[in-house]
């Protein structure tokens, strides 16, 4: 029998027995998942070869209600050694970024590409990107923060699935599932080649300036 003719034979006997008024159950509002809760399922997780040389899972840090978020490539040995992304050089740099635009590391939120760290901080594989990216999205969901943006080329190449020069790519704005992407230079990178951070500098602006933010004089 079809469905909608037994849903009519059903409703015919309903009323035949008394009863003219079913309700609906109301579905539960949909409810977004937290941070902990993405942070829990990862907790041991073994989806890529790069479990097996972290001594840490790397998860993110940072406000999970913020408008600003940064995403980088992977961890490297201090972030491996603290949990938290962004702890060494590069980090630092990061932090006086943040600071030009009146921020702070708690204000904004930091991931990464990889939640594990390469051996000898080689970049990620396709694969373990891969296998990493779906976490990712889910805390990008779970926090749908005004602004991301991607630090370096493998952050931008892997998020949006391209192969782009990060030269070519730097300072244009993008969108990911309605969220503005500003891709700008990874920190490492800055600290080989200071003569492009004004690049930066002006990619902070413009991020600043996007989310109503002094812009640094
Ligand atoms: N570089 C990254 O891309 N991420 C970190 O967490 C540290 C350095």
């Amino acid at each position: 029998m079809k469905k909608a003719a037994s849903r009519k034979l059903l409703a015919a006997w309903l009323r035949e027995v008394g009863v003219d008024y079913v309700p609906v159950p109301l579905r539960p509002p949909r409810r977004e998942e937290t941070l902990d809760e993405i942070r829990e399922e990862l907790a041991g997780c073994g989806g890529c070869p790069l479990c097996r040389g972290r001594s840490t899972i790397v998860f993110g840090v940072g406000n999970p209600r913020a408008r600003l978020m940064f995403v980088g490539e992977g961890p490297g040995a201090e972030e491996d050694r603290q949990g938290e992304p962004f702890v060494g050089a590069a980090g630092k740099r990061l932090d006086q970024w943040v600071a030009r635009i009146g921020l702070s590391r708690e204000d904004v939120y930091i991931a990464n590409i990889v939640k594990c760290r390469p051996p000898g901080n080689r970049v990620p594989s396709p694969e373990e990107a891969k296998a990493c990216l779906p976490y990712l999205l889910r805390q990008i969901r779970a926090i749908r923060p005004e602004i991301i943006c991607t630090l370096g080329l493998t952050a931008l190449n892997h998020l949006f699935g391209v192969d782009e020069r990060i030269t070519r790519a730097r300072g244009r704005w993008r969108e990911l599932d309605g969220i503005p992407v500003l891709p700008t230079y990874h920190p490492a990178f800055i600290l080989r080649d200071p003569s492009r951070e004004k690049e930066v500098f002006e990619d902070f602006e413009a991020v600043a300036r996007r989310l109503s933010l002094p812009t640094p004089k």
